[in-house]
């Protein structure tokens, strides 16, 4: 075993997006979302996030506020503001990220740790707690945030606390004894230890995430064992035994043994991409083998068509195969940030593009659709059905909030969304070897180091509304360049120059192709996706008898603003004719897809009157669809993703 040769990502940092779609979400994260994500972390009722390093700092005096897992807001948020920050040196973010640095910095104890809850609630019983306690996965975000903020400023400061940190952990989990048999409660500080390790060298990090790994499951009731041994007070979350069992937390069985996706989406994910990362450095196939088999269980029967995972409400979790109801889910975007991160991880390990659909279809429908147009209001729960009275009178629904929210007691979500709208740019280029990846397509200007040069490249496209994607590149010389053929479109045209190039290399879901490079060389992408009719796997009880619409990786859905009310008694005829139309006044500038379909009337019911020996009026209805990730933008109202169809589903 040894370190494969996988696919590198291209740091943040290393170019400019402008593109017509995004352009919207990068503006909106560093313009909106940066500064009012401060302002409430800065806020004592709202998060008390700041309030808590300086207590634990001991600038003031105070208790603790906010959450055991409080804290990692402050290091997503820094993370988000070193990927502005890269392109932006001189905004006032640069001030506002340094004062949380040297925060942090001044709140870590001497022997590395840093978490304010435990420093200030329960300063001797650190680590004691791994089963409720989110230590270990918001430490993580102290690593992340160091790397993204030294690789924006080349400033080691927040480095430094994050080394420190991941020492005190190597040492505290490598010891023989208990605590060398403990792993997160919530997985998730896995990858981020590799990360650390890529850019330190550092093997001890590497080393400690494989630990984690291995340990975990081995023994399902080692941290029950432990809470039982070492934690004497009221438990953190009083309601975590009705439902953190061992599957919730990933626990259930060693990791290589692992078949389905299972329990709390987020740690799942997390946990999936720490496998995935680890696999890479090391070359463990049994590890990698369990990350295929259980990406197929995932998204092969556990993933809502918006990239939307995890459907229960009662521990934010996977239930079963096909088991994906549209008004009581859950689809946290945190769970679907993870998806991501793990799909991109896929990517890297084998090249092969299903990944980054994947990626996509999560960040371009649910991720973008978490937040408002304005930046200031956010999804937590991403239902694909809203009847907003039904929300507020239906206990089983309350969960389903019919509009944004401007922020959350648990703010994982916000900050989640905010970190990677800020760090987008992962996910787009690639590089080994002598091959440039683009893995989406998104309009700007790149400079991407290819061995020991720099390639130029400029990108221009109206992607996902547009179906050009036109690549040219400014630099000369010999190299492969990879481009991504989503699963979606069935027929990819090619040009070189204006000319299609009919010998390239087509391989799992990427276009490769191989030449020496002239300056102003373009390569024209003719992507196939017009608007299509969709239908679910026939197991999928909640969309029996209904359709809904996408546009390449774009769902679309239907809200009240447009169609009435009652979406539920709408009907598509799935052979009927979409018309695309891009309306620049609405919601920002949007495709629409209108589509004649037929309405159930409800003249001749009465009051009195629930049920009635089978008789069914309808009359046409113009019908207007959104994207999903756009809805909820023009007030409170309906929302549905799938449509009942009227026409005949069987051929
Ligand atoms: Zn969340």
């Amino acid at each position: 075993m040894g370190k494969i040769d996988y696919i590198h990502t291209v740091q943040p940092g290393t170019g400019g997006i402008d593109d017509a779609f995004l352009n919207r979400y990068v503006l909106m994260s560093g313009e909106r979302m940066i500064p009012y994500q401060w302002s409430m972390l800065n806020n004592d009722e709202k998060s008390g996030i700041i309030h808590d390093f300086r207590v634990a700092a001991g600038e003031i005096e105070g208790e603790h506020i906010g959450m055991v897992f409080q804290d990692e807001g402050l290091f997503k948020w820094l993370e988000s503001a070193a990927y502005y920050v890269a392109d932006h040196p001189d905004s006032p973010v640069r001030a506002w990220a340094q004062r949380a640095i040297d925060l942090a910095e001044r709140a870590q104890q001497e022997d590395g740790y840093l978490l304010t809850w435990f420093q200030l609630k329960a300063p001797d019983k650190e680590f004691c707690n791994l089963l409720e306690s989110h230590e270990l996965v918001c430490m993580g975000n102290v690593l992340e945030a160091g790397i993204a903020w030294h690789h924006a400023t080349g400033e080691r400061q927040l480095l430094d606390v994050a080394i420190k940190l991941a020492d005190h952990l190597c040492e505290y989990f490598m010891q023989d004894g208990p605590a060398g048999d403990l792993v997160p409660g919530h997985p998730g500080i896995e990858f981020c230890l590799v990360k650390l390790y890529r850019e330190t060298g550092q093997e001890k990090y590497l080393k400690l995430a494989q630990h984690f790994l291995d340990r975990r499951g081995t023994d399902p009731e080692v941290l029950e064992k432990q809470h039982e041994r070492e934690w004497d007070r009221p438990p953190i979350f009083p309601t975590w035994n009705t439902f953190a069992d061992h599957t919730y937390m990933q626990i259930h069985a060693p990791v290589r043994q692992q078949t389905t996706a299972e329990g709390h989406a987020v740690r799942a994910s997390y946990l999936y991409a720490g496998m995935a990362d680890v696999y890479m450095e090391t070359g463990d196939r049994e590890l990698f083998a369990a990350c295929e088999t259980i990406w197929k269980n995932l998204t092969g029967k556990r993933m809502y068509i918006t990239g939307g995972v995890g459907s229960s409400e009662c521990g934010e979790r996977y239930t079963g195969d096909y088991d994906l109801p549209n008004d009581t889910v859950y689809a946290e975007s945190c769970a679907s940030v993870a998806l991501a991160l793990f799909s991109r991880r896929m990517f890297q390990c084998t090249g092969d593009g299903k990944y980054l659909d994947t990626a996509e279809r999560a960040i371009y429908n649910t991720v973008l659709g978490s937040v408002s147009l304005d930046g200031q209001s956010y999804f937590y729960v991403n239902p694909l059905e809203v009847w907003p009275d039904a929300c507020e009178k239906n206990p089983s629904k309350r969960h389903v909030r019919p509009v944004r929210q401007g922020w959350y007691q648990v703010a994982c979500c916000p900050q989640n969304t905010l970190r990677t709208l800020a760090g987008i740019r992962e996910y787009i280029y690639y590089t080994k070897g002598d091959t440039l990846y683009v893995g989406m397509y998104v309009g700007g200007d790149a400079q991407i180091s290819l061995q020991d040069r720099k390639i130029a490249l400029h990108v221009q496209t109206g992607y996902p509304f547009n179906s050009t994607v036109d690549i040219r590149t400014d630099s000369q010389g010999a190299y492969t360049l990879a481009l991504r053929d989503p699963g979606w479109s069935e027929e990819t045209d090619v040009f070189l120059n204006g000319s299609r190039v009919e010998d390239c290399v087509r391989e799992k879901g990427m276009i490769y192709i191989q030449r020496r490079w002239q300056k102003g060389d373009t390569v024209t992408l003719k992507l196939d996706m017009p608007a299509r009719f969709m239908v679910s796997h026939p197991r999928i009880r909640a969309n029996s008898g209904r359709v809904c619409l996408m546009k390449g990786p774009l769902v679309y859905c239907f809200e009240e603003a447009d169609n009435g009310t009652n979406l539920s008694s709408l009907r598509l005829n799935p052979d009927a004719a979409v018309a695309e139309v891009y309306e620049p006044d609405l919601l920002g500038g949007t495709l629409t897809l209108s589509v004649s379909g037929l309405r159930i009337m409800e003249e001749g019911w009465d009051e009195e009157t629930l049920y009635r020996p089978f008789r069914v009026k309808a009359r046409k209805q113009e019908l207007r669809a959104i994207p999903y990730c756009l809805w909820n933008n023009r007030g409170q109202g309906e929302m549905t993703v799938w449509i009942h169809s009227s026409g005949s589903e069987v051929s």
